[in-house]
């Protein structure tokens, strides 16, 4: 992708060379045509330099998801769902049950879980 960014500099740069020559020359039809070419680079530049920024943040979405070691989040799938909180069950917390609140966070799904002794 950063190849990609230079390939673009690079036509970029010899599209402005191209402006500097055709100066001297006097056909409207080339110029304005070069003109709209390097707008054309320009604009590419742009729309790959996002291209690699969301990438980036792909790498790291994928890497973070693959690398989670959860439970599986009955929502999304993705072994996300982490234990957040835990408490005595509001009836059952006598007996020594226990509601652990489990929440993704990739969905932010949460759900509270009774664990009995
Ligand atoms: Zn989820």
């Amino acid at each position: 992708m950063a190849d990609l960014l230079s390939s673009v500099s690079t036509a970029i740069s010899l599209a402005t060379r191209l402006r500097e020559i055709v100066k001297n020359i006097e056909d409207a039809e080339f110029k304005n045509i070069l003109a709209d070419l390097s707008i054309e680079l320009a604009n590419s530049k742009l729309k790959i330099a996002d291209l690699i920024s969301e990438n980036a943040e792909l790498k790291e979405k994928l890497a973070r998801l693959t690398s989670a070691t959860g439970e599986l989040c009955p929502k999304c799938n993705n072994r996300t769902f982490e234990l957040t909180s835990t408490k005595p069950h509001k009836t059952m917390g006598r007996l020594g049950a226990m509601e652990r609140v489990y929440t993704c966070s990739s969905c932010n799904f949460s759900e509270p879980k009774l664990v009995t002794p």
